[in-house]
């Protein structure tokens, strides 16, 4: 699949860096899952995203238009997890995913 690349830097690692952390928090692979950007409308696996983790926490931005779709915080206490740049997660049924 093509991947737009117009946001252009090279201070990210691959949408897969999202399997360990998030899977903490949900009991799915969340990187399989398509994400659509709430700025730009695209829609994408998250493991096509851009992993942001010097940030103080982890920010997901859109491959298309560097939108920050995620952020999460970890702390000893509390994590927060900011879902507001993605309009949409959808997540298909393991029976699905496979077939
Ligand atoms: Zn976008």
């Amino acid at each position: 699949m093509p991947v737009d690349d117009d946001y252009a830097d090279d201070d990210y690692v691959d949408g897969n860096a999202l399997a360990g952390e998030l899977q903490e928090l949900f009991a799915v692979d969340v990187t399989i899952a398509v994400g659509e950007c709430a700025h730009c409308g695209r829609q994408a696996p998250m493991a096509e995203t851009r992993v942001y983790t010097r940030a103080p926490g982890t920010v997901v931005r859109c491959r298309g238009c560097g939108g920050a779709l995620l952020k999460l915080v970890t702390a000893p206490h509390a994590r927060w997890l900011d879902l507001s740049g993605l309009a949409r997660l959808t997540i298909r049924a393991p029976e699905a995913a496979a077939g």
